[in-house]
């Protein structure tokens, strides 16, 4: 406790004034100790001074009634933050998540892939997200921005007038990861509640607590404790620099629509998707890829008149295999249009397998090249 040593060491007060000064002192500095102890722990963890921008989109984590709140008031809510690095402040948009575009996601893939090749110094990136759609603009970003460095989404469940704001620590927190060497090479994550997740895997599944994400049986990749950061393990799939995506040069992404299967669905909605000018149909399927006869018949006519179809699992988990063929090919032709080409979605969710479809498309229409994307990513 160097600060209450110092203290006395200095104090020129005789034996009782010494020990008056001691009671009122030690609490207090036992309390600097307590506070600042975990950040003295973690800075083994921390390059010394790293660089983190805070790039805001809005969300709950900023939607204070008197207004939204911009970067640089959600930042000076977490001085705490300046313990692990100093801390750069940008505002991209102020929208629920829900109002953001597929035109939003690429000018910020653009505006991160400029700023880390701008910036050598620049550890990593904190993006403040609205959480409903969160999980969808973490993978976009998990597939599109060609950088090793920290990427961390962060958001909140409460507002920032609410008892029990969740912003500002989930904030605080995202910091501390994005500063952490040890973020680096694992893609975009997601940290929120004191759990760090994969862009992949991570999704809000409950509408209302505090703790709403999870991955799935996949778990956590890591926690942020009040002591230290600790990852359990790394993404497996290609992400990041490591993708073959490039949206430097696109304004637009190809149009990819989501129906669902259920008792009795009909497959008009599928066709009418084709009729709409849509390129490319996810479809959430049931259990491990079954729509009704009807879906089944206009996908095959769909993908016949050139449409990708990805089909997908509605159920939260798992995995849908790539051996969908309905319609077994005819005699002597081995990949006849139409049959053969669904693609599975592996075990993306039906909106992560959008995000993928919508990637794909810019490269290519052939169902077996997405087909490896899906199970490459
Ligand atoms: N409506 C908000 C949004 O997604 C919800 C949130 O941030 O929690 O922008």
């Amino acid at each position: 406790m160097p600060m209450a040593s110092r203290r006395i060491r200095y104090s020129s007060c005789g034996l009782a004034r010494t020990a008056i000064r001691l009671r009122r002192w030690l609490p207090a500095a036992a309390g600097v100790w307590l506070a600042t102890a975990p950040a003295a722990v973690e800075a083994a963890q921390f390059r010394p001074r790293a660089t983190v921008r805070v790039v805001a989109t809005g969300g709950t984590i900023a939607n204070h009634p008197d207004g939204r709140l911009t970067a640089h008031e959600l930042t000076d809510l977490v001085p705490a933050a300046g313990r692990y690095a100093d801390v750069e402040t940008e505002q991209f948009a102020n929208l629920p998540s829900s109002s953001l575009t597929v035109e939003h996601w690429l000018a910020l893939a653009r505006r991160l892939n400029r700023l880390f090749s701008a910036r050598r110094d620049l550890d990593g990136v904190v993006l403040t997200s609205g959480t409903d759609t969160l999980e969808e603009t973490a993978y976009f970003l998990h597939l599109t921005v060609k950088t090793d460095r920290s990427i961390v989404v962060v958001g909140a469940m409460r507002p920032p007038n609410a008892p029990g704001y969740d912003g500002a620590a989930n904030l605080l927190d995202a910091v501390r990861v994005a500063a952490a060497p040890a973020s680096r090479n694992r893609g975009v994550v997601v940290v929120v509640n004191g759990e760090i997740h994969a862009a992949r895997d991570v999704r809000k599944a409950h509408a209302q607590r505090l703790d709403s994400f999870d991955s799935g049986r996949n778990g956590v990749l890591g926690v942020v404790d009040a002591d230290r950061i600790e990852y359990y393990r790394r993404p497996t799939r290609r992400h990041t620099r490591r993708t073959e995506f490039d949206v430097a040069r696109l304004d637009r992404l190809p149009r990819v629509v989501l129906l669902t299967s259920y008792v009795g669905a009909s497959g008009d909605l599928i066709r009418a998707a084709r009729d709409l000018g849509a390129d490319g149909v996810v479809v959430a399927a049931a259990g491990a890829g079954a729509t009704t006869p009807d879906q089944a018949d206009a996908i095959d006519e769909v993908i016949a008149d050139g449409i990708v179809v990805v089909i997908t699992t509605r159920t939260g988990g798992g995995r849908v295999p790539a051996r969908l063929r309905r319609v077994p090919p005819p005699a002597g032709t081995a990949d006849p249009r139409g049959a053969g080409r669904r693609v599975s979605g592996e075990s993306l969710s039906a909106v992560k397998a959008r995000v993928l479809l919508m990637l794909a498309l810019t490269r290519t229409r052939d169902g077996a090249e997405i087909q490896r994307m899906f199970t490459m990513y």
